[in-house]
């Protein structure tokens, strides 16, 4: 992914959809007042760009997503990386990078750990970190790297269950381990780690993976401040607990969507909560709750929501069948693995209508041009 090109801007988003962006962090809420509180928002340089203040509304809707869990899992914070944010990408992008340099100039042996990566959570993020990374190596050769055997480049992929993708279907999760297989990719499952070492993955049953690099894919939470949001309910990962409307369990006000919210997944009730993952409120919503108020309308006279379509703008196949027509077949895609269990999502930035076929043309125009000379994953 090139950030420069992909990025969102929200606030040309907003633009092109009739919205106006308000910059700050939400600490608070007043359900009473109808207010949401906003933290000053501070610039680089200590600077104050937005102060304190309150924003009223009439209907709220929360969607501030989800952040890394680690469980409490010691050594988690200092030696392992969690891959939320760019700068996460970008530090595991550069130190990755570094680790097969200096092993290549490298004239000592290798240690036990070097150019070993620990990916542990074998849930879609890990599995298709796993295998991107082994394609990766094979892209080092063709970079000069040549003194450096890809096949020292050790990928480990620890799951604490049974199964990889533990939350999809049996077939797929047999398919993805296959793959991962041939990719020669170590999958170590039922293995619950007990500590992140500089030296590598301590497991509860006594066992080390020696690793260099660690990433920390095994879970995630809603921010903390959900819990306490005045009074709202909250599951024991902080997300909101919503009805089929995506209503809060408490305030007819008050939305919840997305990563942040615990939604009960029609048909499936009392077992599970829709899964984290982009798009999966429209899921749900293509999935049979077309009770959801819109356009003003109280959630009582049955709003029909028109059919949400993954693929409108999506230039990736998923793997496995999803209940929105034609886009739940399974195409071949760049990577094999690499979008294996998630749904098929709209370019980010693309705006609607005539706006679109300007900049979506303009930019799937050149990526057609450049790709055979752009690298699938960028080294430098
Ligand atoms: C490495 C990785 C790869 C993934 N790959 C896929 C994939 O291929 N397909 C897929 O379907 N899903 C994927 N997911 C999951 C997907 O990214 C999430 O499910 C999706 O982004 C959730 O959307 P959201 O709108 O709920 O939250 P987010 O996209 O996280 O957006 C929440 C926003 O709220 C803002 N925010 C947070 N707190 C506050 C606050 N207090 N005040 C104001 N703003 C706040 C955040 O800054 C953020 O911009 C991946 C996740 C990760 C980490």
């Amino acid at each position: 992914m090139n950030l420069g090109m992909h990025e969102l801007s929200y606030m040309a988003q907003g633009h092109w959809h009739g919205f106006t962006d308000r910059i700050g962090e939400m600490t608070g809420l007043d359900r009473q007042r109808r207010v949401v509180h906003l933290a000053p928002h501070v610039d680089e340089f200590g600077e104050v760009v937005t102060p304190l203040r309150e924003i009223g509304y009439d209907t709220l809707v929360l969607a501030v997503g989800s952040q890394t869990n680690d469980f409490g899992t010691p050594g988690v914070r200092a030696h392992a990386i969690a891959l939320e944010t760019p700068a996460d990408a970008e530090q595991f992008h550069r130190r990755l990078v570094n680790a097969c340099i200096r092993a290549h100039v490298q004239t000592e042996a290798l240690r036990p750990n070097q150019l070993q990566v620990a990916i542990i959570g074998a849930g879609a993020t890990g599995v298709e970190l796993a295998a991107e990374l082994k394609h990766t190596t094979r892209e080092l050769l063709s970079y000069g790297l040549d003194r450096l055997d890809p096949t020292r480049l050790g990928i480990h992929l620890i799951e604490a269950g049974p199964r990889v993708l533990p939350a999809l279907p049996q077939r797929l999760s047999d398919s993805a381990m296959r793959q991962l297989k041939a990719l020669n990719v170590t999958v170590h499952t039922d293995a619950r780690v007990s500590e992140v070492r500089p030296d590598g993955v301590h497991l509860a049953d006594g066992r080390c993976i020696p690793a260099e690099l660690v990433v920390w894919a095994a879970g995630v939470k809603a921010p903390e401040f959900l819990c306490g949001l005045d009074s709202l309910e909250v599951n024991r990962i902080n997300q909101l607990r919503v009805r089929p409307t995506l209503q809060t369990t408490l305030d007819d006000h008050v939305f919840a969507l997305g990563d942040c919210a615990a939604s009960p997944w029609l048909g499936r009730e009392g077992k599970l909560c829709v899964p984290p993952r982009a798009g999966r409120t429209p899921a749900s919503l293509a999935l049979g709750r077309r009770d959801c108020p819109a356009h003003g309308r109280p959630a009582s006279q049955g709003v029909a929501i028109p059919r949400f379509r993954f693929s409108r703008f999506a230039r990736r196949a998923q793997h496995g069948g999803q209940p929105h027509g034609r886009a739940g077949r399974t195409q071949p895609v760049a990577g094999g693995l690499l979008c294996l269990a998630h749904v098929r999502v709209p370019l980010p930035d693309a705006p609607a209508g005539p706006a679109w076929l300007a900049q979506g043309g303009a930019r799937h125009g050149s990526a057609f041009l450049s790709r055979g000379t752009r690298p699938r994953v960028k080294l430098h």
